[in-house]
């Protein structure tokens, strides 16, 4: 077969493979043209998911009328002023998006530009473009798309169902919504209106608008610069997340992308606060020089590239950890809401906890208490009557303790329910951590050395990772095949139940990856080391145990979830009670 060159038609629809996976990419397309004609009310028709209509109308700059043919034409662009791509301040830029659309579809483009006493059309079809003729319509453009994918009718078998394919074009309108809170917009479908934006006053307004205002009011301002490149935005303390990281929303100089990286530097940030199978809400924003960021990867543009990600991937997981950080002891006051929704007849919900927890610790939990006096630093001496709640003391007062498992503290404006084994286990792991940052955990020896017998493989795992576990505050050695004997635990753990701990130990090396070292584990070692880290089950805790234990809380950081993102209190306030029973 001799070579030849493909027909404009032809190269056009090959591209748009790529350009227009699917109607929302051509909604998300033809809104980016729109932001990037300076429009202020964009407005979106689709019909059928997208697949019979869609249809965007903007009061942007509009196009000339000699410019309208051109428009449409492949690698046509008024947005690459100076041919530089490192200098790229549009969203488009490869002139690509309205020649791919009409090479598969029937696409009529109307403009009236500013000022202009009239507008003017132009329909193409199936690649093929008619005249330029006069159009009726109000200053900006409004471009229809119909039949999507009819000249390509194997993209229309991948098409999903019509409700599918809108929850897609809704989701990118979101996105592009967050990244221009001065803009409205709205979506409409016939019969109903999924997306209706007013103009926001402040990009906390437009998250609260698309996110909701539980987003908004248990976000953590994100703020942090480096070398020029600037984060900022908003992430969800941790108790409040998602079963999938659909609401993870990042943008890169102002483009809604969906990058692996910052995927997982977010994903890295939160690791010590939620199971693997939770995911925080955030909206984060990158910007950075044009000249640092390649955007010219994918035809899409909804991939970037860093000149220096490691710069990138460091700066979004250190601000989003000193944000966690000084949030402190702070739980989502969603927590309080699902609990007062499943106190009300017929409440709406409550709240679920994530449905991993590693094995053992969900029966440990139930049975979990607070360690001795002698291993909670810094206890105030008992009271005789039980201290009213001061402002400074955010957990309250300890009132009692019920079903030998939960703290019913009184604070200042509400009560607060503590979940004694989760918080406990935290505070245990904040500890180890801040320890081994600071020179290492301190050890207590046994008065007599304790044999563990285990079994052979069980005793090999323990022995082989031995230098690991002196790091972590446990001593121990072989003891013939099976057993090995401990010397020397953790000291923070109190007085401890060394059989139990060596044995449960044991199995989680087992399940833990190879490759993996006990410090990059600790959050699962730790809550393993929390639970025998205790008196025995049933036994009473004192006030004074139980205000030291809200007081460690307060000072501590992250202290407001376990290491699963579940929360380790519940805080009601006096006014939602007084809701509960009618008062209000
Ligand atoms: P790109 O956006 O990469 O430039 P497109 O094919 O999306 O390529 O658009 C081609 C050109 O048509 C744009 O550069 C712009 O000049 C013009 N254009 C497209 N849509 C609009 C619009 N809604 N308002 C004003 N001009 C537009
Ligand atoms: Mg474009």
């Amino acid at each position: 077969m001799p070579i030849r060159r493909l027909s404009e038609s032809l190269v056009n629809r090959i591209a748009a493979g790529e350009v227009v996976e699917r109607p929302a990419s051509a909604v998300k397309e033809l809104v980016e043209n729109a932001l990037d004609a300076g429009a202020r009310n964009i407005d979106v028709t689709v019909r059928d998911g997208g697949q019979s209509l869609i249809a965007v109308a903007d009061d942007g700059h509009g196009i000339p009328r000699g410019e309208l043919a051109l428009a449409l034409e492949r690698h046509a662009t008024s947005k690459l002023p100076d041919d530089d791509l490192w200098s790229i301040s549009t969203l488009g830029f490869r002139g690509e998006a309205l020649p791919s659309i009409a090479s598969v579809s029937r696409l009529t483009l109307a403009s009236r530009p500013r000022g202009a006493a009239e507008g003017w059309k132009i329909a193409v079809e199936g690649g093929r473009m008619g005249g330029v003729e006069p159009a009726a319509l109000a200053e900006g453009t409004r471009v229809e798309v119909r039949d999507l994918f009819f000249a390509t009718p194997a993209r229309l078998k991948f098409l999903k169902s019509p409700r599918t394919e809108l929850d897609h074009a809704v989701d990118w309108l979101h996105r592009l919504a967050m990244a221009h809170p001065q803009v409205a917009f709205t979506l409409t479908d016939g019969a109903r209106t999924p997306v209706r934006l007013t103009t926001a006053l402040s990009r906390l307004d437009r998250l609260a608008q698309i996110l909701g205002r539980d987003f908004a009011g248990n976000a953590l301002t994100i703020e942090a610069e480096r070398d020029g490149i600037r984060l900022s935005g908003y992430a969800s303390l941790p108790t409040l997340n998602r079963p999938t990281s659909r609401e993870q929303c990042l943008f890169v100089n102002g483009r809604a992308v969906r990058d692996k990286q910052l995927l997982g530097a977010v994903r890295a940030a939160y690791m010590d606060f939620l199971a693997s199978d939770r995911h925080p809400i955030v909206a984060l924003f990158l910007d950075l020089p044009p000249a640092a960021v390649d955007v010219n990867v994918h035809p899409a543009k909804t991939e970037v590239r860093f000149r220096d990600s490691g710069a990138v991937r460091g700066l979004v997981v250190g601000a989003l950890k000193h944000a966690l950080a000084a949030a402190g002891h702070r739980a989502a006051t969603t927590v309080a809401g699902q609990t007062l929704a499943s106190f009300r007849p017929g409440g709406y919900g409550s709240y679920a906890a994530p449905a991993s927890l590693p094995r053992g610790m969900a029966e440990a939990a139930a049975t979990y208490q607070v360690p001795l006096m002698q291993s909670a630093p810094s206890l105030p001496p008992a009271a005789p009557e039980p201290a009213a709640a001061t402002a400074e003391q955010p957990l309250g007062a300890a009132r009692c303790q019920v079903h030998g498992t939960y703290i019913v503290a009184q604070t200042a404006d509400g009560l607060v329910i503590v979940d004694q084994h989760a918080a406990h286990e935290r505070l245990v792991y904040e500890r180890m951590k801040s320890a081994l940052a600071n020179g290492g955990i301190k050890r207590q020896g046994l008065l007599l050395p304790e044999v563990v017998e285990l079994g052979e493989a069980s005793a090999a795992r323990l022995v082989e990772r031995q230098a690991e576990l002196v790091e972590l505050g446990l001593v121990l050695e072989a003891f013939g095949p099976g057993a090995v004997v401990v010397r020397e635990v953790p000291a923070l753990l109190g007085q401890t139940d060394v059989a139990g701990l060596v044995r449960d130990l044991a199995d989680e090396l087992q399940e833990l990856d190879q490759a993996l070292s006990l410090k990059d584990r600790l959050a699962d070692v730790c809550g393993t080391l929390a639970c025998h880290g205790s008196v025995r089950a049933g036994r009473r805790l004192a006030p004074a145990e139980m205000d030291a234990l809200l007081r460690q809380m307060e000072v501590t950081p992250h202290a407001g979830q376990c290491n699963h993102g579940r929360p380790t209190y519940v805080e009601l306030k006096l006014a939602d009670i007084e809701r509960l029973f009618g008062r209000r």
